[in-house]
C-alpha cells in the first residue's frame, strides 16, 4: 500500500507542477505571482519532479516553439515526424539539454519572462541530484515494496517529467477528437482528463494559449482549472483577463 500511495503522489504532485509552473506559468504566463511564491513553487516543482527535473526555462523556450511549429518539421516534439513513442522522447531531450546548455541558436521571440533560479536550476539539472532522488525512491521501495512487481514502477519515478511530456505531447497530437480547426493536429484525447490533469486537452489549447481553462465545453473538465481559481481567490496567483 505505501508504495502505490508513494506513486500515485508522485504522478499526480510531479504532474501538477508540470502544468501549473512549467506549462501554465513559465511558458504561457496565464497568471503571475509575487518573486516569493514564485519561488516557493520553483523549489516545490524540484521536489516534485525529483530526479528528472526539467529546468523551467528550456521547458518554456521549447515548449514556445512547439506552439509556433506545431505538427510541422521544426515543432521539437509532435508524434508525425517519429515512428515511436521513444524516438521522439529522444529527439525533444536533445533539444531540451541544448536550450540548457545554451548550444542551440533559438528566435529572441522565445525567450524571457520566465522562472529562473539559477543555482537550483543548475544543481537540479546536475547528475548528483538526480543520483540522490534515485536513491530515495529506490531505498523507499526496499523499505516498503510487498511484491516484486512494485519493482518496474521505479523506471516512472526516474523519469516522470519527461514521461508525462511524451504521454501528451504523443497522445495529445495524435488521438482524441477535435472542436477547432488550428492548422495542425492537435486533438482532445478524453472529455474528463484526470490522468494527465487538463494536459490531454491539446486541440483547445493550441486554439486559446493563454487561457487557463483548458476544457471549452460544458462537458469538458480541466481538474486544473478550479485549483487556480482558487489560487487566485486566495491571493497567491493572479489570473491574467483573457477573452475566448
Ligand atoms: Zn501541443
Ligand atoms: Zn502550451
Amino acid at each position: 500500500m505505501p508504495v502505490l500511495i508513494f506513486f500515485s503522489s508522485h504522478w499526480f504532485l510531479s504532474l501538477f507542477f508540470q502544468t501549473f509552473f512549467h506549462h501554465r506559468y513559465a511558458s504561457h504566463k496565464m497568471f503571475t505571482m509575487s518573486k516569493v511564491w514564485e519561488r516557493f513553487f520553483h523549489f516545490m516543482t524540484y521536489v516534485a519532479q525529483g530526479s528528472s527535473y526539467l529546468t523551467p526555462s528550456a521547458y518554456a523556450i521549447m515548449h514556445r516553439m512547439h506552439h509556433a511549429y506545431s505538427d510541422t518539421a521544426k515543432d521539437p516534439h509532435s508524434p508525425h515526424f517519429f515512428k515511436d513513442v521513444w524516438g521522439m522522447m529522444m529527439h525533444s531531450r536533445e533539444i531540451f539539454h541544448g536550450l540548457v546548455t545554451k548550444t542551440i541558436k533559438v528566435s529572441p521571440k522565445f525567450l524571457g519572462n520566465y522562472p529562473e533560479w539559477a543555482a537550483l536550476d543548475k544543481f537540479g539539472y546536475g547528475n548528483l541530484s538526480r543520483l540522490l532522488w534515485v536513491i530515495f525512491y529506490v531505498v523507499f521501495y526496499a523499505f516498503f515494496a510487498t511484491a516484486w512487481w512494485m519493482y518496474l514502477l521505479l523506471p516512472f519515478h526516474f523519469l516522470m517529467g519527461p514521461i508525462h511530456g511524451a504521454v501528451v505531447n504523443w497522445c495529445g497530437h495524435k488521438y482524441g477528437y477535435q472542436n477547432f480547426d488550428n492548422n495542425d493536429d492537435s486533438k482532445n484525447t478524453v472529455p474528463f482528463d484526470f490522468l494527465m490533469l487538463g494536459e490531454l486537452f491539446q486541440n483547445n489549447h493550441h486554439k486559446h494559449p493563454n487561457s487557463p481553462n483548458f476544457a471549452k465545453k460544458w462537458w469538458e473538465l480541466d481538474p486544473v482549472y478550479p485549483v487556480l481559481r482558487l489560487l487566485h481567490f486566495l491571493k497567491i496567483i493572479k489570473l491574467r483577463r483573457v477573452h475566448g
